[in-house]
């Protein structure tokens, strides 16, 4: 390969421009993100001698070099790890291969706003751009001769060339720092003693020995050269697995340094969890709850799953063996003692005893959110507005836990602005009242002032406000709750009196059903093609009428997400309910049957509108309209 210049992709081109002028603060964390990459590569090298032991020599070194060079401002952060290739160097550091063009342009906007999302888009190595106007990276992969030779400035182009590497299979990445004015108050990082603060700070847990170059102090007597000078090493990291000592030892500061590491997220975890299990299987668990959802989650490049060591060597991260779909938001790792060493991706899904370790991280990660729920009320709202909709997903998908899941959810209601759990709203059920009524659609204000809601409202009972996608599955797969049924007070039959009520109505409901019976037929007939039936309805008291779904139909907003998301199943018809006691139906008695048709039309319209549904033919419904208001 002869030295060739190429071009950073325009996505490249972008970030770098943000990291050189835009990232002013925190300068230093361009080390953190270095020995966070060295620390990948000695992990996936001590991985792949599990299976390949001639890989690398036994007595290979497996460590972190940090050396200064005041004199040239030079910083090198050399590794013993896996190394790239002359392809993966292009593919890794010259393009961002996550990320689709969209996701990138949507990121930089975010970026103006959050600097500290640079870190989870895998941007780590361009972070020395920070503090460097010269960057090179000398690199050999594991198993390969070949040394590869990557150079830029960061200035839209880098070089890159075969030569090779004298240390053997690692990565060297030196360095030129750039001269920042006193004014800038940016730490000098050729001094060793900030260098060592700095790995301190930030490194001090990873799993490998960081050793920091330092001159020899002169011998005593003897006058130093200064053109011969002799450098020792010193282990600058305690390089204790921090999940492996005790939480009591732990401070704060250690547990957030170390979310940082794993996660990537550069805002503080709103909580932690951090246990050893012990009985049939044993592990350590060290597991957080991110305080807001990253850039990318719901999207397709969100990986989720919690990493995987076993005794200490790192498998795997994003293991989503171990973590349910609906909890995609923890990040954390676990620790087996009882894994065996050589395990592959594909036996880990069939493995029992990792079968085993998820249940019991899925327990404890719920009994940890319902024990906040019970004394961090305000704590548990602002995790549940950020991932009370995810979380709500296991409703439908773990229905071994569903009991337990159900004691979490959080609804909006009618009663006040507050989030309401199910045991709240039951125990402000009042007397007489049944069951546990919901409604559900797209917005929350739509849903307040809907007609659905006028019996109730004159009753005094309370109807939860569903507007997540997620409610309809969860409402499904959630009939009961403490043995009261959970009803939707959009379907057919809804039934709020007490016996007694029914009683006393039985004589005002057969006259109201005869009076109305010749209309009810007639107006079934007009809407022959679009309803099942018309009927005398009880929930209305302002509204003229409405449509029902049927007890065992979908919801009219169940069948909007479907064919949101491409299923529509063709629209099961609904029942008209008209209000007897509203004056449009009184009139109606009296008028010829040309005008019931078209008033018949426009009622079975604005039905459509109330439960938030298109309307057929908007600009027949306009004219009908425009012409009953001129009509005296
Ligand atoms: P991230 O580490 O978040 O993936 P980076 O831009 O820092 O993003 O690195 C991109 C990729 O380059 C890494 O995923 C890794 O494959 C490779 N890489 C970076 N540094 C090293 C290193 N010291 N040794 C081996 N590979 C590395």
């Amino acid at each position: 390969m002869a030295k060739t210049t190429q071009s950073f992709n325009a996505e490249i081109k972008q970030l770098l421009d943000i990291v050189i002028h835009s990232l002013y603060s925190h300068k230093e964390i361009f080390l953190r993100e270095l020995i966070s990459n060295s620390s990948d590569a000695l992990d996936k090298l001590k991985f792949q001698t599990l299976t390949q032991s001639d890989l690398v020599p036994a007595d290979h070194k497996y460590e972190i070099r940090l050396e200064t060079d005041p004199d040239r401002q030079l910083l090198k952060v050399i590794d013993s790890g896996i190394g790239m290739n002359p392809e993966e160097v292009t593919q890794f550091i010259g393009t961002i291969a996550k990320s689709g063009t969209k996701a990138f342009g949507q990121l930089n906007q975010e970026l103006k706003n959050r600097p500290e999302l640079i870190g989870q888009f895998g941007v780590g190595f361009y972070s020395s751009f920070m503090v460097a106007d010269k960057v090179s990276l000398h690199t050999q992969k594991a198993g390969t001769n070949i040394g590869t030779l990557w150079e830029s400035t960061g200035d839209g182009t880098y070089t890159i060339d075969e030569v090779p590497r004298a240390e053997g299979v690692g990565t060297t990445i030196t360095l030129h720092l750039k001269k920042f004015d006193d004014a800038e108050e940016v730490q000098d990082f050729t001094n060793t003693w900030v260098i060592k603060s700095l790995v301190k700070k930030y490194s001090d847990f990873i799993n490998w020995p960081i050793q920091l170059r330092k001159e020899k102090p002169p011998k005593e007597g003897e006058t130093p050269d200064p053109t011969k000078k002799e450098y020792e090493f010193e282990t600058a990291n305690s390089q204790k697995a921090l999940w492996l000592r005790s939480p009591s030892d732990i401070k704060p500061e250690e547990y957030k340094e170390f979310y940082q590491h794993i996660s990537h997220d550069y805002n503080e975890p709103s909580k932690w969890i951090h246990y050893k299990a012990e009985g049939s299987q044993e592990f350590t668990g060290l597991l957080y709850v991110p305080t807001r959802r990253p850039w990318n989650y719901n999207t397709k490049d969100h990986e989720y799953g919690l990493s995987l060591y076993i005794k200490r060597v790192f498998i795997m991260e994003n293991c989503k063996d171990l973590l349910p779909a609906y909890l995609r938001f923890m990040k954390g790792l676990v620790d087996s003692s009882d894994l065996s060493l050589n395990v592959s991706r594909e036996m880990l899904q069939q493995d029992r005893q990792v079968t085993t370790i998820r249940k019991h991280v899925v327990n404890k990660i719920l009994a940890h959110f319902k024990d906040q729920l019970t004394k961090e009320r305000e704590e548990y709202e602002k995790f549940w507005t950020e991932f009370g909709v995810t979380l709500k997903e296991g409703i439908p998908m773990d229905h071994a836990n569903q009991e337990k899941i159900q004691d979490l959810l959080l609804f909006r209601s009618t009663a006040s602005d507050k989030l309401t759990t199910l045991d709240e709203y039951v125990s402000r059920m009042k007397e007489g009242q049944k069951d546990i009524y919901f409604i559900t659609g797209d917005r929350l204000e739509t849903l307040q002032n809907s007609p659905y809601l006028e019996r109730l409202k004159e009753k005094n009972f309370e109807v939860l406000l569903l507007t997540d996608a997620v409610d309809e599955w969860v409402t499904r797969d959630l009939p009961e709750f403490k043995s009261k049924k959970l009803i939707s007070i959009t379907k057919e039959g809804l039934d709020l009196d007490t016996e007694e009520e029914k009683q006393k109505k039985t004589e005002e409901k057969k006259s109201l059903q005869e009076r109305f019976a010749p209309l009810t037929e007639k107006m079934k007939t007009f809407l022959s093609k679009e309803v099942k039936d018309v009927v005398i309805s009880d929930r209305l008291t302002e509204t003229p009428a409405c449509l029902v779904s049927g007890a065992h139909d979908l919801s009219a907003h169940m069948e909007k997400l479907m064919s949101q998301m491409g299923q529509a199943q063709g629209m099961s018809k609904r029942i008209l309910e008209i209000n007897p006691k509203h004056a449009v139906i009184e009139t109606m008695l009296t008028l010829p049957d040309d005008k019931q048709q078209t008033w018949t039309e426009i009622l079975y319209n604005q039905a459509l509108l109330t439960e938030g549904s298109p309307l057929p033919d908007p600009v027949k419904f306009s004219k009908m309209v425009s012409q009953l208001m001129t009509q005296q």
